[in-house]
């Protein structure tokens, strides 16, 4: 859901995802820390996804170590659709205690955001170090030293014996309006954002992950003090893999030929699996 704050310049996303997390999760057996961080990292995603007012472009988070315990994990969205997966070392991780800081997982990493437009075919990326203490606060590093719009983002996951929940917020302070303009000048400092950063940053991790408390009363809840606050419910989220025997038949026709040949198993087909959603296809090719 997105909400707009006129008085203060100030534009949000809001997003819970419940049964959707448990689809992407349920395709993977990782670990509790994993499972936790892929549920955070597709919930950030699909916040800062559902900026983009091109319906059919696509936001990819990607973040990427050398040597990590975690060496990738993408997440992606496109008109309402989100998948995801994490490549990480099990033993390396099992080593590790509960609760793993994002330093422990990734080590020296870095994150990039890309949003692909499908309209014009053009594609932005930026990329940060990956660091700070959640994937939320690489993403905000990201806001401001990419595009430098001072942003919050608030991100909560819990998972129990009823399911994963996650929960995010994200509010930025756009003073010369939504289009693109230079924003040299911009002032982290700025007394309306001061103001909505800290209502906002005063939201808790229980709101976040309430299934019982609505999108539209969290937001409230913050800035009731506000004259007008505007609301544009959006469509739901779902799981949504773009993998077909069709791609995976691009993909393994650009091999040489001898390479195909040692992929072949005895029946003459190509066994791949689908990082993203672990289905697997059979390839004739
Ligand atoms: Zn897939």
């Amino acid at each position: 859901m997105s909400f707009t704050i006129p008085a203060r310049d100030v534009r949000g996303r809001v997003v819970r995802l419940g049964p959707v997390l448990d689809t992407v999760l349920g395709a993977h057996a990782y670990p509790p820390a994993i499972t936790h961080l892929l549920a955070e990292a597709l919930t950030v995603t699909a916040l800062i996804g559902s900026l983009m007012k091109d319906g059919d472009g696509q936001l990819t988070m990607q973040a990427q170590t050398e040597s990590g315990i975690i060496d990738l994990l993408v997440c992606d969205y496109r008109n309402g659709e989100l998948r995801g997966y994490v490549r990480h070392d099990a033993d390396r991780l099992a080593a590790l205690g509960a609760n793993p800081s994002l330093y422990a997982l990734f080590g020296q990493g870095y994150l990039a955001i890309t949003f692909d437009l499908a309209s014009t075919g053009q594609r932005y990326q930026g990329i940060v170090p990956l660091e700070g203490d959640s994937l939320a606060e690489a993403c905000q590093a990201y806001f401001f030293q990419s595009e430098q719009v001072p942003t919050l983002i608030r991100v909560a996951a819990r998972n129990d014996g009823a399911g994963c929940v996650a929960g995010g917020l994200l509010v930025q302070h756009l003073p010369e309006g939504e289009e693109g303009r230079e924003r040299l000048h911009v002032r982290l400092d700025h007394p309306e954002w001061d103001h909505v950063a800290a209502l906002a940053g005063s939201i808790r991790h229980d709101e976040l992950v309430d299934p019982d408390l609505s999108l539209e009363a969290l937001v409230w809840r913050l800035f009731h003090d506000e004259a007008e606050v505007r609301f544009d419910l959006g469509g739901p989220l779902q799981r949504g893999c773009r993998c077909s025997v069709a791609h995976y038949e691009s993909v393994i026709a650009k091999f040489p030929e001898a390479d195909r040949t040692d992929m072949r198993d005895e029946r003459g087909l190509i066994v791949v699996d689908c990082a993203f959603c672990s289905r697997l296809f059979e390839i004739s090719a």
